[in-house]
């Protein structure tokens, strides 16, 4: 077996080294009860602990309100694209939304099958590379909620201030949810894959304040209402076990690393070395506008594609994985989630400069 690599992949993305030792363990032998931990029972004692668990470190961590519900869903973020418009948007009424890369344009084709859509802003002229301050759009008035995509991984941007407005925020924060603190009591609704930054594929967290379970018209089916799921605590059909439980041990990482305050100071500082490095040479390239950098997905390009061809395969022969930029934008990506060691920042950090003294 190769040591582990250097995984930069945008996601499923790399988890703690001892969250995947751990789940090893449990798939096989689930707390030494003689049962695999993915053969249990979702409605068994044991399982419903790993939920109440789960969800109890996720409301700790973020300081969810009590008037909040945490969902675990499946059908992954593409799926609240239309979720969010099917409970919160009737037909006829409007809903404002902020056009801030592909995960929002998908956003915005779903929702436009359900009410009127009102794309407040875009930066699809250049190629998405910044996200708009508060004074750069208006909201709709009366619109039901303002859609923004916290992070925008293809592109590496992120909002650093979120928008300011009378009506409910609604946010895909897939690839930025526990990298920072929020304040939620300023969300309607919060959703997140968990495969970027929280665990494996499967699951989507969302997070809900009560009095949006309600606003669902008659005609959208039982599976597809906040309601259905809020109502039995996420098990009205069978969750997706094992994705909760390895979040459950993620969050556990975290919360020993000292939570969200911590974790934030430490992605600060991972990306603040990248970005150095792209800051103090010619030859790298930012795609991101410098207020709109993202600390997760650090984007860049080199002189030429062909250099960018070389870099990506010379990296990947000293154990760095999936640098490899988006297909919409080209160029390299390096994403540097939560768990993404430091150590590995560094390495890369120097292998650009070395990079770029060979072939400069
Ligand atoms: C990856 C990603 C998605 C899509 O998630 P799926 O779970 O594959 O549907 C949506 N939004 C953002 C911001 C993402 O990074």
């Amino acid at each position: 077996m190769p040591d582990r690599i250097y995984n930069f992949s945008a996601g499923p993305a790399t988890l703690p080294h001892e969250v995947l030792v751990q789940a090893a363990k449990d798939i096989v032998n689930f707390n030494d009860k003689g049962i695999g931990l993915i053969e249990m029972s979702h409605r068994s004692k044991e399982f419903i602990e790993v939920v109440d668990e789960c969800e109890s470190l996720l409301r700790e961590l973020m300081s969810i309100p009590d008037n909040y519900k945490v969902l675990f869903l499946q059908g992954g973020a593409s799926t609240q694209f239309a979720m969010v418009p099917m409970n919160l948007l009737p037909p006829g009424k409007s809903a404002t939304y902020l056009n801030t890369g592909t995960w929002s344009k998908k956003a915005i084709k779903e929702a436009k099958l359900f009410g009127n859509v009102d794309v407040a802003y875009s930066s699809e002229d250049t190629l998405f590379d910044k996200v708009p301050l508060p004074d750069e759009y208006e909201a709709t008035a009366n619109a039901e909620y303002l859609y923004f995509v916290s992070n925008n991984t293809i592109y590496g941007t992120q909002f650093h201030q979120f928008p300011e407005t009378d009506t409910d925020l609604v946010c895909d924060m897939s690839s930025d949810i526990l990298a920072r603190t929020v304040d939620v009591s300023r969300f309607g609704i919060i959703f997140a894959g968990a495969q970027k930054n929280m665990g494996p594929a499967g699951c989507t967290v969302v997070i809900i304040r009560e009095d949006l379970l309600n606003n669902a018209p008659d005609s959208i089916p039982t599976m597809f209402r906040y309601k259905t799921h809020a109502e039995k605590g996420s098990m009205f059909n069978t969750p997706p076990c094992f994705s909760i439980y390895t979040i459950g041990l993620v969050l556990k990482w975290l919360k020993n690393l000292g939570g969200l305050p911590s974790i934030e100071k430490m992605n600060l500082e991972k990306a603040e070395l990248l970005y150095q490095a792209i800051d103090n040479s010619d030859f790298y390239t930012g795609h991101a506008r410098f207020d709109s950098r993202s600390i997760m997905n650090v984007t860049f390009n080199l002189p030429t594609p062909e250099l960018e061809a070389q870099f990506i395969q010379e990296a990947a022969a000293v154990s760095f994985d999936g640098l490899k930029g988006h297909r919409s934008v080209g160029g390299c990506r390096a994403s540097i989630y939560n768990a993404f060691p430091r150590e590995g920042v560094e390495k890369l950090v120097d292998f650009m400069v070395a990079f770029e003294k060979k072939n400069s």
